[in-house]
């Protein structure tokens, strides 16, 4: 695999290695342990494919909850209406023009833009975040602050990169006031639009970024031990592939959890064939 990277860029890659444990040069010859890795991995596929979990977790199944606050629920009307919204886009900028105009979630009178996605819609992967933070917020774009530079580098790490083969987007598409943490009235109103969005996108893989997306989409609790596992995901009438990871906001306050962070990026790019 060549990677053509800017000194900063590449800089920036190294640090992401050593923080994932990789911190020794072993030999004169670089070795390529992608290869060793990709017998272990297809290994695990082949394994992986025979008892295929197939996720099926449409907006229209999911219960409404009641916040550990006790907040009412979403109210009906607000999430039917995103549902028909939803599904009445027949593409991508269709459908965020819908989710820009918008009104039924609280959190858009509070943001300053709407941030619908990111990267290149010809990708074959998906990523998938909670919730724009401030600088997302200020640029429209999902992942442009801290998290999204350490999200790059991990993508960077198995030659994916937004402007060419990875696509972005959050479950949220308007920042939460002061980043709180959106409610589960907030996500079952924005749930139907990314749901509608993975439809139209179509990715062959779809990568839930952190405990809120995974919860959301795949239906997953409990993100240390879900995550790094291919799983099916049924988004349209198709089935694609699905794979939980760990949020780079995660990683950044707990750096010890690259390394799981780096297994799982290894098995994305088996999943690819990159
Ligand atoms: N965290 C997310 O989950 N998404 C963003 O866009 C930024 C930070």
């Amino acid at each position: 695999m060549t990677l053509s990277l800017t000194p900063d860029a590449l800089e920036a890659l190294i640090v992401f290695y050593r923080d994932a444990g990789v911190d020794v040069a072993v030999g004169e010859e670089a070795a390529d342990r992608f290869a060793e890795a990709d017998a272990e991995l297809a290994r695990r596929r082949e394994a992986l494919a025979a008892r295929q979990e197939v996720v099926r977790t449409p907006a229209v199944a999911r219960p409404q909850t009641v916040s550990a606050a006790g907040a009412p629920p979403a109210p009906d009307s607000a999430v039917a209406a995103a549902r028909e919204a939803a599904r009445s886009a027949a593409g991508l900028d269709e459908l965020r023009a819908i989710v820009e105009r918008f009104e039924g979630c609280a959190l858009k009178a509070t943001a300053s833009r709407t941030v619908f996605e990111d990267g290149a819609r010809d990708a074959r992967v998906m990523f998938v975040g909670e919730a724009p933070g401030r600088e997302e917020d200020m640029e429209g774009r999902p992942f442009v602050g801290k998290s999204g530079q350490l999200l790059d580098r991990m993508l960077a790490s198995v030659g994916l990169d937004r402007r060419t083969n990875a696509y972005i987007a959050n479950i949220i598409p308007w920042r939460p006031p002061g980043n709180r943490t959106p409610t589960p009235q907030e996500i079952a109103i924005c749930e139907p639009f990314v749901r509608r969005q993975i439809e139209l996108k179509a990715p062959e893989l779809l990568v839930c970024v952190g405990a809120p997306s995974t919860e959301t989409l795949l239906g997953l609790k409990g993100i240390m031990k879900v995550r790094g596992r291919l799983m099916g995901f049924e988004a349209g009438g198709r089935t694609i592939q699905a794979i939980a990871t760990l949020h780079p906001a995660y990683l950044l306050r707990s750096p010890i959890a690259k390394r799981q962070a780096w297994r799982d990026m290894l098995t994305i790019r088996q999943a690819l064939w990159l």
